[in-house]
């Protein structure tokens, strides 16, 4: 096995967990949170989570589980060039999505703004309290008890207020400190992730085309070299090869910048890395090619009217389940009815959160529809 970088995050030196639990046999401290992430049932609710595309559109569409997987696959891959840990990598990135409510940005929206007068929602955070407090697996402590470094990771951003009510784990947003080299690589391989498979999805589901993205200057070179290739080349091969080069580029470049970075800043352990600037970075052109194709899929593909259709439906959806529910708490499961006695809002905002696309939209018919369900 490769020897770690003296600034990658060091299982044996980890700050721990917060309840004590014996070091773990044959394998390190951060295998056993990706173990526990993948054994979750937060988990496997990502299957039945939409990224863009809410599930009953189409079997081939990205899910959150999908997503994570391949922000894992990219992220881990970038890991091992630059010696990082990659078991940590893959750990905040299995667990990155864990907090998002169904109907992707929509959900979460719309729950946020239920949550307003009450606290808000925000999905860094949820995915934090899955892992913290809702899992219910162990004997010993609710949640999954997951060291700092995961957890730290996991928590992406944070405002000042929720870091002060959060502790230790939400301090580098109070001291204006970088989390480890492998939470900054999540960071990116979840946005180089997405990119690429939005791309993808919005050309599979019709609602963006070849032509209009052949005036995104990142895809229409890889569209090129693809048919320089290949000149005969047409159809969903085409699409393809071309993201599949998009990524290659994007993971290249992403891994001798930030190869540059950390020579410039030598930082000499995983604490030094927290005291720099953001270590892990594209180059200043790949940036703004990347941000140039986010936002082509802002305007064409998440602002299309047939994603704004459903967009609309899922906030109508999430947020009469929520009101609903806090008018009378009774409709809620038992265990649920039990938690809400102390903070009956929060408690909503976690059952609407787990819920999966079609779980909700059942539980929505279940409450409002006349007609038997
Ligand atoms: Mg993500």
């Amino acid at each position: 096995m490769l020897e770690l970088a003296p600034y990658a995050a060091q299982a044996a030196a980890s700050q721990g967990r917060v309840h004590r639990e014996s070091a773990p046999q044959d394998r390190s401290e951060f295998q056993r949170d990706r173990d526990r992430i993948i054994h979750s049932t937060a988990f496997r609710r990502l299957e039945y989570k939409t990224q863009v595309f809410v599930n009953h559109e189409g079997d081939l569409f990205r899910t959150r589980l999908t997503h994570s997987l391949e922000v894992a696959q990219i992220a881990r891959s970038i890991a091992r060039q630059l010696n990082l840990d990659e078991d940590l990598t893959e750990a905040i990135t299995l667990a990155h999505d864990l907090g998002h409510t169904p109907f992707g940005h929509a959900g979460q929206d719309a729950l946020n703004a239920c949550m307003k007068p009450f606290g808000g929602f925000e999905h860094n955070l949820q995915s934090l309290r899955v892992v913290d407090h809702l899992e219910q697996r162990y004997g010993g402590f609710d949640g999954l008890n997951l060291t700092f470094e995961t957890r730290e990771g996991i928590l992406k951003h944070c405002s000042r207020k929720n870091a002060l009510l959060l502790g230790e784990v939400a301090e580098r947003f109070i001291k204006r400190r970088r989390p480890s080299l492998e939470a900054q690589l999540v960071n990116l391989a979840d946005e180089l992730a997405y990119n690429n498979h939005d791309v993808d999805d919005g050309l599979r589901s019709g609602l963006v085309t070849l032509e209009q993205l052949c005036t995104v200057p990142i895809f229409q070179r890889h569209h090129d070299l693809a048919l320089k290739e290949f000149p005969k080349l047409n159809g969903r091969r085409l699409v393809h090869e071309t993201v599949r080069r998009m990524i290659s580029t994007l993971v290249i470049d992403l891994t001798h910048q930030s190869a540059a970075n950390i020579r410039a800043h030598a930082p000499k352990s995983a604490e030094d890395v927290r005291r720099a600037p953001g270590l892990i970075a594209f180059s200043a052109r790949i940036e703004k090619e990347q941000l140039a194709l986010k936002q082509f899929l802002r305007i064409n593909l998440y602002q299309h009217y047939r994603v704004a259709r459903m967009s609309s439906k899922a906030r109508r959806i999430i947020t009469e389940l929520f009101n609903a529910l806090l008018s009378e708490p009774k409709l809620l499961p038992p265990d649920f009815q039990a938690r809400a006695r102390d903070d009956k809002p929060r408690v909503i905002a976690d059952y609407i959160a787990g819920m999966t696309d079609r779980y909700a939209m059942l539980e929505h018919r279940r409450l409002f529809a006349v007609e038997p369900v």
